[in-house]
């Protein structure tokens, strides 16, 4: 079977390494349009439940997976200057170049035909593939090329972003909130190599264009955001990678796969980042997109229907969680009055799926700090 993959991140990546294990005779290419050494942004985070199902699926490429990465068992959220540590939180972090570079290796070691610098155009051109999986990320050209099958649907979300790092070593994963004259903003940050640490700012658009940040040049936003977090930063500066402001945008699709096409990862269905969970729902889809071709190889009728049934569901519920995330975030500003036990409380239970029994089997001491202010609530 011969398999042509649209776009080399996380997904992509890890889909064609996991058909090359299990079906060495196959072909697979992957098209990439960047060089091997490019990327966007600074690191990205992994919650331990997150991981789980990379462990579950593949012990020793989960042990190599992470062998390299940053861990911290806690997390903070920092309200007033005030850090309020959350237990029973492990996470492990690495830049997304150095999981990009893993993810090159372990496919190079499987047989997998990476191009890097190949762009595709227009997907309906790959005429010898069998199976061409679209993991060209939340602006696929080739979905949009397709738009009239896949029916995707956008919705742009307000706060704006920038996708800074830093030399300042954040070890907990860190959610700091800072109220200013203009408004409120939001670092999420953490350290995730020997060196750095991400600080993702983040804003809602009036703060924004009262601050003056529509006027300025990428120099001069990113040195008003590092004194806004000077307390946080420790004197280190804020530092780009193409970080210009962005907002974030939701993509989901009616339609998942057409004749021998089938969306994957971002381009499938974007989550936000700040459930930090896309890199994992896309090495997910890749997990049961392989375990579909195991279980119906060339029958890709089959093979799309075990993919859709097992991910739709998960996704479905994902983006709801992520929307009510965003929506806390969103309206901080409500939250601002509270105390810091009382705010990093809320934060926890912003998707509304966590309950305080949750909290106390998940993060006890945190729930007893609460507690011992609040008594035991009714959950
Ligand atoms: C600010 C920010 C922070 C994030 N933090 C986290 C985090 O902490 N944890 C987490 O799990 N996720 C995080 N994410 C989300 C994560 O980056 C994505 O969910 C994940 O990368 C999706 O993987 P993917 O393979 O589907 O798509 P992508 O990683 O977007 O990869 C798509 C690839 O396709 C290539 N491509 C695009 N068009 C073409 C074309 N026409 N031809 C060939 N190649 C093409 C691109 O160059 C790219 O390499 C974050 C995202 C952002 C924006």
């Amino acid at each position: 079977m011969k398999i042509d993959i649209v776009g080399g991140g996380p997904g992509g990546l890890f889909l064609s390494y996991l058909v090359k294990k299990r079906f060495p005779a196959w072909t697979v290419r992957v098209f990439e349009q960047n060089d091997a050494d490019a990327t966007y942004g600074w690191g990205v985070v992994f919650s331990d439940v997150a991981l789980k199902f990379l462990e579950e699926a593949d012990r020793a490429f989960f042990k190599r997976f992470t062998a390299e990465h940053v861990r911290s068992d806690h997390m903070e959220v920092v309200h007033r200057g005030v850090h309020v540590p959350i237990d029973g939180h492990s996470f492990s972090r690495v830049s997304r170049i150095a999981l990009l570079k893993f993810l090159h290796a372990e496919c190079r070691a499987a047989d997998v035909e990476l191009l890097f610098n190949t762009r595709v155009d227009d997907v309906t051109a790959l005429h010898g593939a069998d199976l061409v999986v679209v993991s060209d990320g939340v602006n696929s050209r080739s979905r949009s090329q397709l738009a009239d099958v896949f029916k995707p649907s956008f919705v742009q979300r307000r706060n704006k972003f920038a996708w800074y790092g830093t030399a300042q070593l954040i070890s907990a994963v860190s959610l700091i909130f800072r109220a200013t004259q203009h408004g409120v903003f939001i670092a999420h940050s953490y350290q995730y190599s020997a060196g750095k640490s991400t600080f993702l700012i983040e804003t809602d658009p009036q703060t924004w264009q009262r601050a003056g940040f529509d006027q300025m040049s990428d120099e001069q936003s990113r040195a008003l955001c590092g004194r806004i977090f000077a307390d946080d930063l420790g004197g280190h500066p804020l530092l780009s990678n193409k970080s210009s402001w962005f907002e974030a945008v939701t993509v989901k699709n009616e339609k998942w796969h057409d004749g021998n096409i089938v969306l994957l990862g971002d381009a499938l269905r974007s989550v936000h980042f700040s459930l930090g969970s896309g890199t994992r729902m896309a090495m997910e889809d890749a997990i049961a997109l392989c375990n579909g071709l195991v279980l119906h190889q060339k029958d890709l009728g089959a093979v799309f229907d075990y993919f859709e049934t097992t991910r739709r569901p998960v996704s479905d519920r994902f983006q709801d969680a992520a929307a009510k995330s965003l929506d806390w975030y969103e309206n901080v500003a409500d939250q601002m009055h509270l105390e810091p036990i009382d705010f990093a409380y809320s934060y926890m239970r912003r998707t509304g799926r966590v309950t305080h029994d949750d909290l106390r089997q998940r993060a006890p001491g945190f729930a007893r700090q609460y507690e011992l202010i609040h008594g035991e609530p009714v959950s």
